[in-house]
């Protein structure tokens, strides 16, 4: 948060929400997002046939294109010549070895492709599931595809870009000093109402349920981990909203688990319409009333390593191509996640592959001493060039420990960063240890967890 921003009366912070939200749409909602949000909305109903030939036509020019300007990809094959799309597809991926994670991280200044200027690309961190953060480039129109995806799930649900809203994400927009409500901040241009996920403890939380049913809202949208802690807010007071006043709830950035969608879903009165997606804009799923993820076919390819495999699914790693990353392209991507691939179609109707279930990561909050709990510290390493891996470990409710395999670049300084950023979202008056290791430790699915709380872990 802006030095300056804080020390603004709130309609003054409400005045730069507003600016900011603003910004935010000009630069989100292009010319160029509303021309593949309609051709999308088109090719959606194809049949599979019709959409396999899309995906054919993107992944020839793409593996084109890497081949020419992506040095990392100087020596792909050819695209396969087959006529028939599928056949095509499978071929040419097949001549392709799949991309690890640690072959980007050792390698990443080879992904970006030497004929755009990085000056008009986009930078971000890669996701966090391996606690290795790496920048990532796109281009303004492969980030236009990805809030096309988006929308073109919104829409389906009834729902629209002008609609009022509520937000329960990452923005630092309620000063942490702040004690009394509100702990929310409203964006007049996009009709939204930002609450903020730093702000909710106990004694907190009858505020948010009052504000959560007074503010005119279409759909919710967040993550899980705030969106079910509002949802045991509104259920344990007995006040869950009216069912059917919200059309929908879109969870974003982190896995949605069972427990949290059912809290969710008797709590906000409106269905959770999941989306699967990677900073890297190499995937994207997005859910169908029926619960599956269907992959946006026009955005990417889905492949699965199987392991397991009957008559209804296969199951097993994921390997996610991009279908337009110009800037910095992934192919045959071992994500780090795990999926179930349905054999039959859906019930919805939509063609092309669609997923029961992907098995994303499960993190614990970190709770401050003063009782709130913070979600998705992930975050806070995602900027953090300097850190390889970091992990926090907290077993008492004053302190945590960050376990930092450092880079060769680290030094006081990016430490005192690291620090400050912690600082930015749990308080001044928490204990921070950092111990610089060589390793950690993975889970026994393969996973390194960004949190491990023995205090923060909030089950079914
Ligand atoms: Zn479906």
């Amino acid at each position: 948060m802006n030095q300056f921003y804080r020390y603004l009366p709130i309609p003054l912070q409400n005045l730069a929400c507003s600016w900011a939200g603003y910004r935010r749409s000009v630069s989100r909602f292009t010319p160029y997002f509303h021309e593949t949000l309609a051709r999308w909305e088109k090719s959606v109903g194809e049949p599979l046939d019709a959409l396999r030939a899309i995906q054919w036509r993107l992944l020839d020019r793409q593996v084109r294109r890497a081949r020419e300007h992506v040095p990392y990809y100087q020596s792909l094959p050819l695209p396969s010549s087959a006529t028939e799309p599928a056949e095509a597809i499978g071929e040419t991926l097949a001549a392709i070895a799949p991309l690890e994670k640690s072959t980007y991280r050792d390698r990443w200044r080879e992904f970006l492709a030497r004929d755009l200027s990085p000056r008009n690309l986009l930078r971000v961190a890669t996701s966090g599931t391996t606690g290795t953060p790496l920048p990532v480039w796109h281009t303004p129109e492969r980030v236009a595809e990805g809030y096309a995806a988006v929308w073109r799930q919104r829409r389906a649900c009834g729902v629209s870009i002008d609609d009022p809203h509520m937000t329960f994400a990452g923005q630092m927009i309620v000063p942490l000093h702040q004690r009394r409500p509100p702990f929310w901040r409203y964006n007049s241009y996009g009709r939204q109402t930002l609450f903020s996920v730093y702000h909710m403890s106990q004694q907190n939380m009858p505020a948010y349920v009052d504000a959560i049913h007074t503010t005119p809202a279409r759909y919710v949208q967040g993550y899980p981990s705030a969106l079910h802690l509002a949802a045991r807010a509104l259920l344990d007071v007995g006040r869950p909203l009216p069912s059917g006043r919200l059309a929908a709830v879109f969870p974003s950035s982190e896995s949605l688990l069972g427990f949290q969608r059912d809290a969710i879903e008797k709590a906000f009165g409106a269905p959770v319409f999941d989306h699967y997606a990677a900073t890297e804009l190499a995937v994207s799923m997005t859910a169908c009333a029926q619960r599956r993820l269907h992959v946006d076919m026009e955005f990417c390819i889905v492949e699965i390593e199987p392991v397991e495999e009957t008559d209804e699914y296969v199951r097993g790693p994921l390997l996610v191509t991009g279908l337009g990353t110009d800037a910095s392209p992934f192919l045959r991507y071992r994500i780090g996640d795990v999926g179930t691939r349905a054999k039959r179609p859906c019930p919805c109707g939509r063609a092309g592959d669609a997923f029961l279930d992907i098995d994303g990561r499960v993190e614990d909050y970190v709770m401050t001493p003063d009782g709130r709990l913070i979600g998705r510290m992930d975050h806070v390493f995602k900027g953090q060039f300097d850190v390889a891996e970091a992990q926090i470990l907290q077993d008492l409710k004053t302190a945590i420990t960050v376990l930092v395999v450092p880079r060769p670049s680290y030094s006081q300084r990016s430490q005192k960063q690291l620090v400050s950023e912690l600082r930015s979202r749990l308080g001044a008056e928490i204990e921070i240890h950092v111990r610089l290791v060589d390793g950690i430790p993975r889970e026994p699915n393969g996973k390194l967890r960004a949190v491990k709380s023995s205090v923060g872990r909030i089950g079914p």
